[in-house]
């Protein structure tokens, strides 16, 4: 893949969008039997599934928490998911990726009711074309309600970039590898408001007004994901009443 000489023509992006659009998602829910809530998502050519296990005893003892679960989360790219072959297993990046979203769900999980307890949240990315990870807390996110684990909220990810000067949501490959900057969050949303932010990363350079007109553009884009999440989880539950 190289560089592309513009990013936008005519007002839109390489593949047709406009700067405030997403790419289409497709949420299944409940796709692995033997997980305790499981979800599959598709944002644009992102692959990934989640599979939640628990609350269940926190197994070696000596990471047991006696006043609260202790949250694990594993971040990890299929060999075959990308352009160039990936090495198996964990690498730096997957490392940092696991860690920020395990924290950024360690506030919203109710942790006090579950003492000496894990959840274990496993993503697999079986098709990467960036936003990844926002793609792997979405599926989680499902994943943990499926589970019927308490919650306080829903945990719903999206990224900015900017490219050509301007800011566009949900960056695919191209806008993230030869952007100037990619802008990943994720928002606690409660009650069908955006409650805070639980995960907040950067690489390259926005001025300070970039940042809120960012901030602004993510918020629409979560909301938008967060209306498909919830519209998987209520069908998912209609279907099991059924
Ligand atoms: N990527 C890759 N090989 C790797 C890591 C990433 O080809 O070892 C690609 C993949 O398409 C990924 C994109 O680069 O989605 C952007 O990676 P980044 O680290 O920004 O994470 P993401 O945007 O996927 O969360």
């Amino acid at each position: 893949m190289s560089r592309p000489d513009k990013f936008i023509v005519d007002g839109k992006r390489l593949d047709g969008r406009l700067p405030d659009q997403l790419r289409p998602i497709k949420i299944e829910v409940d796709v692995l039997k033997r997980a305790d809530g499981s979800c599959y998502i598709e944002m644009g050519k992102n692959k990934v599934v989640a599979a939640v296990y628990g609350p269940r005893e926190a197994f070696p003892r000596h990471i047991q928490d006696p006043s609260k679960v202790v949250v694990r989360y594993r971040y990890n790219m299929a060999p075959f998911s990308v352009e160039e072959r990936k090495r198996p297993g964990p690498d730096r990046r997957s490392v940092e990726i696991s860690k920020v979203s395990k924290e950024a769900f360690e506030t919203i999980i109710m942790k006090e009711l579950f003492p000496r307890s894990v959840v274990d949240i496993f993503v697999e990315v079986l098709q990467a074309d960036a936003g990844s990870r926002t793609a792997c807390i979405n599926a989680a996110s499902v994943a943990l309600v499926d589970a019927g684990i308490p919650v306080k909220g829903m945990l719903t990810s999206v990224a900015v970039a900017k490219v050509d000067g301007t800011l566009v949501l949900d960056p695919m490959k191209e806008e993230d590898n030869f952007g100037d900057a990619d802008m990943p969050f994720a928002f606690l949303i409660r009650g069908g408001k955006i409650e805070s932010i639980a995960l907040l990363q950067m690489d390259g350079r926005m001025t300070k007004a970039e940042i809120k007109d960012a901030i602004a553009l993510a918020k629409k884009g979560a909301m938008e994901i967060y209306n498909l999440q919830r519209e998987a989880i209520m069908k998912q539950f209609v279907e099991e009443e059924e």
